[in-house]
């Protein structure tokens, strides 16, 4: 088994997330008391939304490729970033490693891929479904998406920073969006991605009967079946 590098911290809430499925994942492997060889390295979440908000991205890139080069120096085989947002600057921390770094929406789209979906909703952080940074990448492995209306993707935000990355979930949040779920599947959505860590806290499959994507438990999953794949 090799051994997974993360970085984590944008939410912890999420890391922590991350860090439980590797490990249930390799129990679920191998079974007994085995669990994942990980090390995870927590950036503070609050100097990294400072750069978000000012639009520092490149300052932002230069913390967390320093996170995944001592990750690599502390004996990491790959590099997963926690979260879908700071893969605006993946190209930054790609440069500094030279251990593969497994991609979020490479990781999504190959699973949608797999469910035979052509179209799906993205939520996430305004920068996610704003910017093309990541629809971009899902268009490159052949899916289309759809994003929530401006009204929609300000409140959808302001959930995710002003409540689930502080570990505050609440009934009324998971209505709303619900609701915006709802509605990019009348726009054509045949699924949807929940393209930001912290929102599978709050929207669960058992929650609708439209397909969803958990960019959080997908993407912890593919690190567990890079860690036992051969040559790579
Ligand atoms: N964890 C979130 C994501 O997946 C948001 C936090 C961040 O801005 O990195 O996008």
């Amino acid at each position: 088994m090799k051994t997974i590098g993360l970085i984590g911290g944008m939410s912890w809430e999420s890391s922590a997330e991350y860090y439980r499925i590797v490990n249930e994942e390799v129990k679920r492997k191998l079974g007994g008391l085995h669990s994942a060889n990980c090390i995870l390295y927590s950036v503070d979440f609050a100097e990294i939304q400072r750069y978000q908000l000012e639009g520092e991205w490149n300052r932002a890139g230069e913390v967390l490729a320093n996170a995944a080069y001592s990750l690599q120096l502390a004996g990491a085989d790959c590099v997963v970033i926690c979260t879908n947002t700071m893969h605006k600057v993946s190209d930054v921390i790609e440069q500094k490693i030279n251990i593969p770094l497994l991609h979020i929406a490479d990781t999504i789209a190959k699973q949608i891929n797999e469910s035979g979906l052509k179209k799906v909703g993205l939520l996430g952080t305004k920068y996610t479904m704003e910017q093309d940074f990541y629809t971009s990448r899902l268009q490159l492995n052949g899916i289309d998406s759809v994003i929530p209306k401006l009204e929609e993707r300000e409140i959808i935000n302001q959930i995710i920073f002003e409540e689930l990355c502080l570990g505050i979930i609440k009934e009324s949040s998971r209505e709303y969006y619900l609701k915006v779920i709802n509605r990019l599947v009348d726009e054509g959505a045949e699924g949807i991605i929940l393209g930001c860590t912290e929102i599978g806290l709050l929207v669960k499959q058992k929650h609708t009967d439209i397909p969803l994507f958990d960019t959080t438990m997908i993407h912890a999953i593919e690190a567990v079946n890079h860690a036992f794949r051969q040559n790579e």
